[in-house]
């Protein structure tokens, strides 16, 4: 059986020759390929007639983390710490929200990718934590902490996907974000909670697979319950592909 494709977003990466690259980190293909899913990288320039063309082979669509989203698609308040805006990026992704959402077309969405899914179906993000919210944890890793760092704990909703697939209410997540999500979505549900109340993940009710987390865990794939995200993910993605043929 063909493994089900996964589509992952990209972002823009300055190699120190000055060089541009289009990719992500390896993780993020990694950890589908993992759980039998065949990723491939979705350029951030791509048209819109190139995308229509190619989104009926994709079978799922994985949102990866990286800079902020241009405060114009949620009429954010501007921070001074928002940084690497990327126009195409936010235009292509937002996009492919919006499909995925109406199309029962399984996302996924890590990090930047949850605070996306939440300001294109119509959410929007505190633009700077520690400005804007009061008594918040430290969610932005130290330069030091590497990616596998456990910054704090998460409670999962009861009555969640989220809860159903990682099959406990409680669990400790890196944490790698300076903005989050503020007002949820109409039609989004939140599925996780830090210790300061701060939203950690969303998810689209109905829906084959429209899941999204704050946190990182294509780093913390060696964690049965974070690879689950991944395995529920292709697998709902698998189901799509079959159910299309
Ligand atoms: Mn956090």
């Amino acid at each position: 059986m063909t493994a089900p494709i996964i589509g992952i977003t990209t972002g823009r990466i300055t190699h120190k020759s000055g060089t541009r690259w289009t990719g992500i980190p390896e993780s993020y293909v990694q950890a589908i390929q993992q759980v039998g899913g065949l990723p491939i990288l979705l350029p951030y320039g791509i048209t819109r007639e190139d995308l229509q063309a190619l989104i009926p082979h994709l079978d799922g669509i994985l949102l990866s983390g990286g800079g902020d989203i241009d405060p114009r698609y949620f009429k954010g308040d501007h921070h001074e710490t928002i940084d690497d805006i990327m126009p195409d990026r936010d235009q292509l992704e937002v996009g492919l929200v919006r499909y995925a959402a109406q199309n029962g077309l399984p996302f996924f969405g890590i990090c930047r990718g949850c605070q996306v899914i939440n300001v294109a179906l119509g959410g929007n993000l505190y633009t700077h934590i520690p400005d804007q919210y009061p008594n918040a944890l430290r969610h932005k890793n130290l330069p030091e902490e590497k990616g596998t760092h456990l910054a704090h704990s998460v409670t999962l909703e009861e009555g969640t996907l989220l809860l159903r697939v990682m099959g406990a209410t409680h669990a400790r997540v890196n944490s790698r974000h300076h903005q989050a999500v503020k007002d949820v979505a109409p039609g989004l549900k939140v599925n996780a909670y830090a210790e300061d109340n701060l939203i950690e993940g969303v998810e689209l009710p109905d829906h084959p697979f429209g899941l999204a987390v704050q946190w990182h865990p294509e780093w913390l794939v060696d964690d049965p319950a974070m690879l689950a995200l991944f395995q529920a993910f292709v697998d709902a993605a698998r189901k799509t592909s079959s159910d299309k043929r």
